[in-house]
């Protein structure tokens, strides 16, 4: 069970992120989860609400998942199938030798910034950004 490590790390860079672009509330984390990596998406489902623990910044957030699918292409025959399913070998001519085209990657794509909804800080609630 690595994803809780790796959540806990994606976590980390989200916050710094965050901190670096002075983005007060995360609205939402959405991760790229290739299926050639080997996590399971339900586990950053199910360990999220951990992994955010005691991180203010997250409050609230929801986590978005977006799979990749393991995508080859056969260097014998050059065709393309999906390689999870048929366990790594061309469906067509039975060949184990492919080029890998997705699928292989971890990584956050976005972040969400919250609306600041509240004013839960001191001053005026009606300041819009921009006219
Ligand atoms: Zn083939």
């Amino acid at each position: 069970m690595h994803e809780i490590a790796v959540l806990m790390k994606a976590c980390d860079m989200a916050e710094q992120i965050a901190k670096d672009n002075r983005i007060r509330r995360i609205a939402y984390l959405r991760l790229e989860v290739g299926e050639l990596t080997g996590y399971l998406p339900v586990f950053f489902e199910k360990y999220y609400p951990i992994a955010i623990e005691g991180r203010p910044v997250f409050e609230g957030s929801e986590l978005i998942i977006d799979e990749v699918r393991g995508e080859g292409m056969c260097n014998a025959c050059h065709s393309l199938y999906n390689i999870m399913k048929h366990e790594g070998r061309c469906p067509k001519c039975g060949s184990r030798d492919k080029t890998i085209l997705g699928g292989q990657t971890f990584k956050i794509k976005d972040i969400g910034v919250a609306q600041e909804e509240e004013g839960d800080f001191e001053g005026s609630k009606e300041a819009p950004a921009g006219t």
